[in-house]
């Protein structure tokens, strides 16, 4: 199933220069949120490319309850629609110290973790000996607050998916094969 999330969706637009990726540049460049209307169209963009043909797996979209009613309504137009929405639940300490212990590397992108996945040299990418930083995002202290925003806005959806049937509950709180075997099962749809 491909795997699609929005930051890669906006690049490529941009990159290939399509309309919506002229239109969302300038908020990508200054840092700002894109527009749900232009996400949605690039989304819907992207699902009607062959590779989605199986399906696709969205990752880091929906995240209000205004985005998740505007996507269900932009999806049926089309006549496609959510099968699943899996929720790896995961305790709030256990959050804040995977979250804060993230590295990416600046050239290839790579991701690393100071708990779970260190680099074999600390601060070099074991793929690309390139820099490793900590995007802002990851910072401790705006974990902290990424995480306040995320029990406002986007813990509202995990009632609005259950109630329409969809969502399939994850413990993630357990080792990382024993989560990915969880949520192969929960994708494999017949
Ligand atoms: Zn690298």
């Amino acid at each position: 199933m491909v795997h699609i999330t929005t930051g890669e969706l906006f690049r490529e637009a941009i990159r290939q220069e399509t309309e919506l990726g002229k239109q969302a540049k300038p908020y990508y460049d200054r840092g700002q949120l894109v527009p749900d209307h232009l996400t949605i169209a690039m989304l819907l963009e992207r699902l009607s490319q062959s590779d989605c043909a199986r399906g696709c797996m969205l990752d880091g979209f929906p995240r209000t309850l205004e985005q998740a009613t505007a996507l269900d309504e932009a999806l049926t137009r089309e006549g496609k629609g959510i099968n699943r929405v899996l929720y790896i639940k995961v305790p709030e300490d256990e959050l804040l110290s995977r979250l804060s212990g993230r590295w990416n590397c600046r050239q290839c992108g790579s991701v690393y973790h100071q708990r779970f996945q260190p680099p074999r040299q600390a601060g070099r990418c074991d793929q690309c000996g390139g820099e490793l930083y900590q995007r802002d995002d990851d910072r401790p202290e705006t974990v902290r607050k990424r995480l306040e925003v995320y029990f406002q806005q986007t813990a509202p959806l995990i009632d609005y998916y259950r109630e329409r049937g969809k969502l399939v509950e994850i413990d993630g709180n357990k080792s990382v094969e024993e989560v990915a075997e969880e949520l192969l099962a929960a994708v494999d749809v017949p």
